[in-house]
């Protein structure tokens, strides 16, 4: 496992989270690239039309904003004080099709991952993650 990440390869990903604009499906796309996963992006014919495809793999890998995706037990996915109904209306409707996505992907015999923005927060967070990734992508695992 230690030497899938080289000095070079950490500070690639330092480099990435430092930019303030750099989106979480950026850091993943160059992630997976740099470990020579092949993948598609978006692709329309998938339910959620997950950010990333990886035939070889079977997998789907969804990077997920926390509050827009209502992650759980996350500060990041608090909802504002006003306005409280209409948020909790909006975010627990994206979280139903969230759901439902993955069901409909796993029923298809797609293994669903995903990402967090949180995750990838600062850079330690994130080398974490992404090596973790990589061991969910690999594993063949048909325990779910
Ligand atoms: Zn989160």
């Amino acid at each position: 496992m230690a030497d899938i990440f080289s000095k070079d390869k950490r500070s690639d990903i330092m480099k990435s989270i430092k930019g303030k604009n750099t989106k979480i499906e950026n850091i993943t796309a160059e992630w997976l690239h740099s470990q020579g996963f092949e993948f598609t992006m978006y692709d329309k014919e998938l339910p959620g039309k997950p950010d990333f495809v990886l035939p070889k793999y079977k997998t789907v890998i969804f990077t997920h904003g926390c509050f827009w995706h209502g992650h759980e037990n996350c500060k990041a996915s608090e909802l504002p004080a006003t306005n409280r109904e209409f948020w909790e209306e909006k975010i627990g409707k994206n979280k139903e099709r969230d759901e439902r996505n993955r069901t409909e992907l796993e029923k298809a015999g797609w293994k669903v991952l995903t990402v967090w923005q949180c995750e990838l927060r600062n850079a330690s967070e994130a080398e974490k993650r992404l090596i973790y990734l990589v061991n969910e992508i690999l594993d063949p695992g048909d325990d779910d």
